[in-house]
């Protein structure tokens, strides 16, 4: 006997403009300090500026919202190097990325692993995970990987274990 309900449909089906979709989740992070070590001489530098950055993250699969990382963040500058530098991000997300490396690595493993296309995964992606990525990024990520020639190539792709995509991302 087949067993239906099981899984309740998406409320966003059928919806195609954005404005329509539930507002994000605002995560708010600190990364800004008074001082920090430049990182070339050592040298604890005052801040200059302090900025603030938005990184999309996984969303809130239960709560049907997207999650936004909103960081505010210190520049420093160091007087003996004659240098700027900001205080570090890498944790979270490679430098200018709009999306946390959590994304990237969950779009790429849905793409190289499960063997999506990528406008599959970016449906995926937001059905289940609540982050909108267009899929031409997904692929951007997957191609800078070089670990993808075209989205047809299910059969031929290699397998990346969990070390392997840590690995990258912790770069
Ligand atoms: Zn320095």
């Amino acid at each position: 006997m087949l067993c239906p309900g099981v899984y309740p449909p998406d409320p966003t089906l059928g919806i195609t403009d954005p404005q329509m979709l539930s507002s994000p989740k605002l995560v708010r992070r600190s990364r800004n300090y008074e001082h920090r070590p430049c990182p070339q001489c050592g040298k604890s530098c005052p801040r200059d500026r302090i900025f603030i950055r938005t990184l999309h993250d996984l969303g809130d699969a239960l709560a049907g919202r997207p999650r936004d990382l909103q960081i505010t963040y210190s520049q420093h500058h160091c007087t003996r190097c004659g240098r700027y530098f900001t205080t570090d991000m890498s944790d979270l997300a490679a430098p200018k990325a709009r999306y946390t490396h959590r994304v990237v690595a969950t779009a790429v493993r849905i793409v190289v692993e499960d063997g999506l296309p990528y406008q599959t995964a970016s449906w995926h992606l937001w059905r289940d995970h609540r982050v909108f990525v267009p899929y031409a990024t997904i692929q951007n990520w997957v191609e800078a990987r070089g670990k993808k020639g075209g989205p047809s190539h299910r059969g031929r792709l290699p397998r990346l274990g969990p070390r392997r995509l840590l690995r990258v991302h912790r770069r």
